[in-house]
């Protein structure tokens, strides 16, 4: 998505230990209008999947998922994050582990708003190692609901988390694929948005 990557050239910051810094527009300051457009793209991907409910993992995907489902007309289901009592025993749960922090953490979905029923499209900001994402498939699988499919806006190819789930056979789109960040010169993928 060619608004996306020319706003990461002109905005985002490359921090030590592969981090990509892009608080100022997608997860700490938010750009809705580029929020929007992002949503906007996700729906045009995904438009013909029947999706019925949108997956997104608290805090940082909630503004992206929340922007796609307003052109899928869909709610917003939050995996959240540590264990909370208000969600009931009742719940989906995985263990990720996080390398950006380096400490693992439970996400967990009540078993109240995902079934078989559903057909579910995951959303979340970035995409390095994989473990986010795949913390958010193991939760559809336990539900039984059909997955549709990943939506991400920024993957890191070099943390190869996303070419894994793709051999795995996950519909996977990412909106602005990082080839390279060495030295803070930020390459993208050729390939990331030509669907
Ligand atoms: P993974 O589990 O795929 O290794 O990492 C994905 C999660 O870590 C994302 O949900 C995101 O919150 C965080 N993350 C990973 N890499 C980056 C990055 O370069 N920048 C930011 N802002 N977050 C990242």
């Amino acid at each position: 998505m060619e608004l996306l990557k020319q706003r990461i050239l002109k905005d985002a910051e490359v921090l030590p230990g592969e981090v990509l810094k892009v608080d100022m527009f997608l997860n700490h300051l938010l750009d809705v209008n580029l929020i929007r457009e992002i949503g906007k793209e996700f729906f045009r991907i995904f438009s013909s999947s029947g999706i019925t409910k949108i997956l997104t993992a608290e805090a940082s995907g909630i503004a992206l998922a929340f922007a796609a489902a307003e052109f899928f007309n869909t709610p917003v289901l939050i995996a959240k994050k540590g264990t909370h009592k208000n969600i009931g025993s009742e719940c989906y749960c995985s263990e990720v582990f996080s390398f950006t922090k380096s400490v693992s953490y439970t996400m967990q979905v009540s078993k109240k708003y995902i079934d078989s029923r559903d057909t579910i499209l995951i959303i979340d900001d970035f995409l390095a190692n994989g473990a986010a994402l795949s913390g958010l498939i193991n939760i559809v699988s336990l539900s039984h609901a059909k997955l549709a499919g990943a939506g991400i806006a920024v993957e890191k190819a070099f943390q190869n988390g996303g070419d894994k789930l793709r051999g795995e056979g996950l519909n996977l789109k990412s909106l602005a694929v990082i080839e390279s960040m060495n030295e803070g010169k930020i390459i993208f993928r050729d390939d990331d948005d030509k669907e």
